[in-house]
């Protein structure tokens, strides 16, 4: 089969860009690895930002019907101070995220990507995959031929395109995250948390319905040693008052979803004739929340670029990439920032109870969390609403 661009991924990544490329008109081909999508270790919040790109092409009805409105976050820092934040409106941005089950969200990205004209193997991880002279061939395990002129890198934190095309990069600090869904104790409120502990272990939990609750635990591998994952929950649980009153510990049987790394980096998020998206073009932290929305906006970067200049694939390619390099650039040096802040518990108290004095600073804080405007333009909002009496 001869196809213009072939994709490697299921995720919302790939769901996305196959979606995007079919209604722009382009033949297009994904592969997914697993027949059935599984489970995925995710904290499953879409910030704003993603709220508005949904809107934008027309997605937000069809891919989150069910979904939960989160109206801001509540940070803990390590003393247990709770600081209640809401999200600010941005540019074009609504004033809340969402919670989008998974792996729901990527069966209807698919399923629209299908329905475009998009052809979806499930099942299919490439046997074989090799350039050509001006393309790529890929022979799948059931002996079916693709060809393809733009192959496209939608396989997650540990992407085999990445190191086939020699763009991956080692990670620089190796975190885990385990991850379980819980019954809520008290009905939940339309809000995401953020429980900072005093060793830089932090914990997400988001209230996906009102009597259930996704809990997320990010630590230093060495937290697991010799310490079950439940365990390892169970002693956070006990730790902290607020978590106390939300979820009873788990028992002894329960079975957290568990990965590593949580990061993933690569030189360049393209090559002359291949580009990465989503997590596979370089994946900071669970901690920014970027995670779903970068798989999205990087998807509507990419299709955007390769269709303006079709005829032109490599200069359209090193677009990408370079807009891709920015805004990674940006998010990162926040992400090193707030890294730092949280191993340094002092530091991060200080930090909590400067912002809870100031209740417009600290939702322009979590609007730079929320994407819902770039980080210099946040800071700058902060700045004026401090000095704002
Ligand atoms: C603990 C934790 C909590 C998180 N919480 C949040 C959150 O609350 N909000 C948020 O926005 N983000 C969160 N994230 C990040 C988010 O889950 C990812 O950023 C997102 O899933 C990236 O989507 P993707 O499509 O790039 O990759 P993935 O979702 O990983 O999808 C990649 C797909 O590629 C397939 N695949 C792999 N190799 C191949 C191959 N060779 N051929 C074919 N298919 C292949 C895989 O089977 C998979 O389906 C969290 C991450 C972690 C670790």
């Amino acid at each position: 089969m001869r196809t213009d661009v072939l994709i490697l991924g299921g995720g919302p990544a790939g769901g996305m860009t196959a979606l995007l490329c079919a209604r722009a008109g382009l033949a297009v081909v994904l592969c997914e690895a697993h027949a059935t999508l599984p489970e995925r270790v995710c904290g499953m919040y879409l910030c704003p930002a993603g709220v508005a790109l949904l809107e934008r092409h027309r997605l937000r009805e069809r891919t989150g019907p069910g979904a939960r409105l989160l109206r801001g976050m509540v940070m803990v820092a390590p003393n247990f101070q709770r600081l209640v934040t809401q999200f600010p409106p941005g540019d074009n941005v609504p004033d809340y995220g969402l919670s989008l089950p998974r792996p729901e969200l990527d069966n209807a990205l698919l399923g629209i990507a299908r329905e475009a004209g998009a052809v979806i193997r499930m099942g299919m991880r490439p046997a074989k995959l090799m350039r050509t002279t001006g393309g790529w061939r890929a022979t799948l395990p059931n002996g079916e031929v693709i060809e393809a002129k733009l192959l496209v890198g939608a396989d997650g934190r540990k992407s085999a395109t990445a190191r086939l095309l020699g763009l991956t990069l080692p990670v620089r600090r190796s975190r885990i995250a385990i991850h379980i869904d819980r019954p809520a104790r008290i009905r939940t409120s339309p809000l995401g948390e953020m429980h900072i502990f005093d060793d830089g272990v932090y914990v997400g939990v988001n209230p996906i319905a009102p009597d259930t609750v996704n809990f997320s635990i990010v630590s230093d591998p060495e937290a697991l040693h010799g310490v079950t994952a439940v365990n390892l929950i169970n002693d956070r649980i006990a730790r902290s008052p607020g978590l106390c009153e939300l979820i009873a510990s788990l028992p002894a049987d329960a079975k957290p979803g568990v990965t590593f790394p949580t990061n993933a980096r690569v030189r360049a998020a393209a090559t002359h004739d291949a580009a990465l998206v989503g997590d596979a073009s370089g994946y900071i932290d669970p901690l920014t929340g970027e995670g779903i929305y970068g798989a999205l906006w990087t998807a509507d970067e990419l299709v955007r670029a390769v269709t303006t200049d079709w005829n032109d694939l490599p200069a359209a390619l090193a677009r990408y990439a370079r807009i891709r390099a920015q805004r990674h650039r940006a998010k990162s040096v926040l992400c090193e920032v707030f890294q730092s802040m949280i191993r340094r518990p002092r530091l991060a108290n200080s930090v909590g109870w400067l912002l809870a004095r100031r209740q417009g600073v600290a939702n322009s804080f979590i609007g730079i969390i929320g994407n819902s405007y770039p980080p210099s333009r946040g800071f700058l909002r902060m700045a004026q609403q401090a000095f704002t009496l």
